[in-house]
């Protein structure tokens, strides 16, 4: 977990604890005894975070190699069964598993899935009515910690081939680390009224309608109320982060940094910065060519709400994931 709830454009990130499907780790836990490693989140993702792995069917014993099991619908239920053998049924047990593992779960700021598995599988894994899938399921040790830890990130290992959704996911986790640090400090409103401030500029790039529904939250919270305050606000949070930023959004806030700077900048450096954030919104440059002008200039004229904002650093900028936006 981030050690500082603070902020500076030139952080040091902290290592963050991540849950993972081991097999993505390039563990040889599959029913072949084959693994899926990502070399992706083995290499990069792993200078960042610290994964710990689990593999749910080796959990419940069921041994390497092993039966292939496939989610079914008999009724309105989904059973997770042997697809050779439809009396092995482990339904209960990948239940059961999930909910034990509540303890570290609680630890983790984030977790990457396996995607199409029927332990593991995040979403559109295949559902058998007979011998015809829908692809319309969830994993059933995933679903449990969906359930579990309904604010915690999730994503799976095929969607972070995704600029957008890879860039995303990473934010989500960073936010949801400070969040439980900020929670585990037993803070007062205050810390809570900081917390937003820090983060304000990233959801107005996700929605400003929502971030002002988050401002009224925000204006009502004092110590009393700091519990119930909590649970609406992280709600919130999750709403709005779940679908990735826009490019209009983005403008917009890039537009509204540039205003701590009316008086500061001359006019060719105006020129400069509406010309590539205008660059930016046709899609001929990328997201960080904006954010680097702006913390060039900010560096020389600095701004506390902005130096404490996370909007213009909210990962490792080694991971260049806004190189691409
Ligand atoms: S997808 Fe999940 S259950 Fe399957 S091998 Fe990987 S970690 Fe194990």
């Amino acid at each position: 977990m981030s050690s500082l709830p603070s902020q500076s454009n030139d952080e040091i990130f902290s290592k963050v604890s991540v849950g993972i499907s081991s097999c993505l780790l390039g563990e040889r836990v599959r029913f072949d005894g084959g693994h899926k490693n990502n070399a992706y989140i083995v290499k990069t993702l792993g200078e960042f975070f610290e994964f710990k792995q689990f593999c749910p069917e080796v959990a419940i014993g069921l041994g390497i190699p092993r039966e292939t099991i496939r989610l079914v619908l008999r009724g309105d239920e989904t059973r997770c069964v042997g697809t050779k053998n439809p009396e092995l049924d482990v339904t209960e047990k990948l239940l059961d598993i999930g909910e034990a593992q509540s303890h570290w779960l609680a630890e983790l700021s984030g977790y990457i899935f396996k995607k199409d598995s029927p332990s593991c599988g995040m979403e559109r894994v295949k559902v058998y009515r007979g011998e015809m899938p829908e692809r319309k399921g969830v994993g059933l040790y995933a679903s449990v910690v969906k359930k579990n830890f309904p604010h915690l990130p999730v994503e799976e290992e095929g969607r972070l081939g995704d600029a957008h959704l890879r860039e995303n996911f990473v934010k989500r986790v960073y936010i949801y680390d400070r969040w439980r640090l900020l929670e585990n400090s037993n803070a007062k409103a205050k810390g809570y009224v900081e917390f937003h401030a820090q983060h304000k500029l990233i959801y107005m790039s996700h929605s400003q309608s929502k971030t002002r529904e988050l401002g009224q939250l925000v204006a009502k919270i004092s110590d009393a109320t700091v519990e119930s305050f909590k649970k609406d606000y992280i709600a919130l949070v999750t709403n709005i982060l779940a679908k990735p930023a826009t490019r209009k959004n983005h403008v917009n806030v890039l537009q509204h940094i540039q205003g701590y700077l009316k008086r500061e900048l001359d006019k060719d450096d105006k020129k400069e910065l509406n010309e590539t954030i205008e660059q930016y919104r046709l899609g001929l440059l990328p997201l960080i060519v904006p954010i680097t002008i702006l913390k060039h200039h900010f560096r020389k004229c600095p701004s506390e709400y902005i130096e404490n904002s996370y909007y213009m650093q909210p990962h490792p900028s080694e991971l260049m994931l806004r190189n691409v936006l």
